[in-house]
Order: structure tokens, then sequence, then C-alpha cells
């Protein structure tokens, strides 16, 4: 069975003090759900990693980066290893990010690398793609997701899919307010689903978590997650306070 997944993308916000302090919150809130199908991600920045990861030693909440470079070492001022953030106990690493891929630069060729670094370090890579408002408008959403996922996984084997979960994230409601339909979602999902199988196996497809992101919050989460096709979700804003991301994760 598929397992569900909520993950929190903190981006650029919260220090040191704020982190502690969102991971007790998130704690307490979720003190009392089951979650034995349910896997429960934040990802803070770089220099709060660390902490994180002693924090949240006792388990049930994961921690993962939400960038690496490609390379293995080198001169590349700024940025951070795989090997580097799976020595500290990394296990998930978002790549793909839709402003990674913006104000970064980050081209499918990019990312295919990053997603082998990942792997290679023995690590999941949380795959995040989708279209932008105009793809949408010119009905060409599916062409641009069937690329995107190509030119950056389908270099990979069929075992590789055990460390990979996509999240589908349409450019135009991430940040905006604006959500996908659950029966958008969910359209889209089975069309990655059916992606996959045809690329691979079903077994691959059936297999793989594919979360929905873009403006989830607990008023609308329980629409979004309750689609067959639809794993859990990536969570920006409302995963920085600790009552609404617990209210999402009880909707799954
Ligand atoms: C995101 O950044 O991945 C995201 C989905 O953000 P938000 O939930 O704020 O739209």
């Amino acid at each position: 069975m598929r397992k569900k997944i909520v993950a929190g993308n903190w981006k650029m916000n919260i220090n040191a003090t704020e982190t502690k302090a969102l991971i007790d919150g998130i704690y307490q809130e979720i003190a009392s759900y089951d979650l034995t199908n349910t896997r429960v991600i934040i990802s803070p920045s770089y220099v709060n990693l660390s902490s994180a990861l002693a924090l949240t030693e006792k388990g049930i909440i994961e921690v993962a980066a939400q960038n690496m470079h490609q390379a293995k070492s080198g001169a590349f001022t700024g940025e951070v290893s795989a090997d580097m953030l799976q020595a500290i106990g990394v296990k998930s690493v978002i790549i793909g990010h839709s402003e990674r891929r913006a104000y970064f630069m980050e081209s499918d060729a990019i990312l295919a690398e990053k997603v082998n670094a990942v792997l290679a370090n023995n690590m999941e890579a949380i795959f995040c793609f989708g279209e932008l408002l105009e793809d949408r408008k010119s009905g060409n959403h599916f062409k641009v997701v069937a690329a995107q996922l190509s030119n950056a996984l389908f270099h990979l084997q069929a075992n590789d899919f055990k460390n990979i979960v996509l999240a589908y994230e349409p450019v135009w409601a991430i940040g905006t307010g604006e959500t996908a339909s659950p029966e958008q979602a969910q359209e889209m999902h089975e069309f990655i689903r059916k992606t996959i199988a045809d690329r691979y196996t079903k077994d691959v497809a059936d297999g793989i978590s594919i979360l929905y992101g873009g403006s989830v919050k607990p008023a609308n989460a329980n629409e979004i997650f309750s689609k067959e096709d639809v794993d859990g979700g990536l969570i920006g804003g409302a995963s920085l306070k600790p009552a609404d991301f617990a209210a999402i994760i009880k909707s799954i």
C-alpha cells in the first residue's frame, strides 16, 4: 500500500529559535494522531537541518532538505552536496521546486543530475514539477508535465522509484491562494500514474506516492486528499503554522 505523506516546505523562513518552536508545536498538535500509514516531513533551511534532526530524534517527524547541488564536491561556493546532507542524517531532499526552476534556472537536465546524486547517496528525492498558468490556459499542461517527468526521471531504472516521491505542483497554485480543484488534481495525478505505468510497469506506478502542492490549507485539504491518486501534499505557507499543518495532516 502506498504511504500517505504530508510534507512541509519551510522555504527561506524562520530562524533557529523559531524552528525549535515550530517543531515543538507540531509534535504537540499531532501527539494523539494515528500516523501508522502516514509520513510527516518538514524541510527547514540548511542551517537548521542539524538542529531539526536532533529535535526529531524521537521519530514521527522526518527531516528533508529543500535542495542540494548535483556535484559530489568542488568549487561551487555557497552550495551543499548530497554527501554533506547524508552525513548529517538527512534522508530526503526536495528536488526541482518551481522556485528553484524559476529563480535559479534549474533545467530538467540539471534536475536529472540532482536526482542521480540523491539516489547515489541512498537518499529519497521528493521531485517537484508542474505546469505554468500559460501551459494550462493553452491546454498544454499534460504535455508539459509528461516532458518534465521524462526529461528528469525516465533515465532511471524501475527499482529507483522506491526512492522517489512525486510532488505535482501547478505553478499557478503555489503561494497564490489559488488551488487546483480536487478534480483537476485527480485528473493530473491519474495521468502521471498512467505515464509512469506506460514507461515502466503498473507496479511501479501503483507504488509511487504522488503529492499535490499548491495552496493546500485546512479548509481544502480533506477534499483534495480524498481523491484516489492523491497520496498527500507538499505544503508551503500552511506548514509554518503548527495548528494548520496538523489540521492538514489530520485530513489525510
Ligand atoms: C510550495 O511551495 O511547495 C507550496 C505548495 O506552497 P503553498 O502551499 O504556500 O502554495
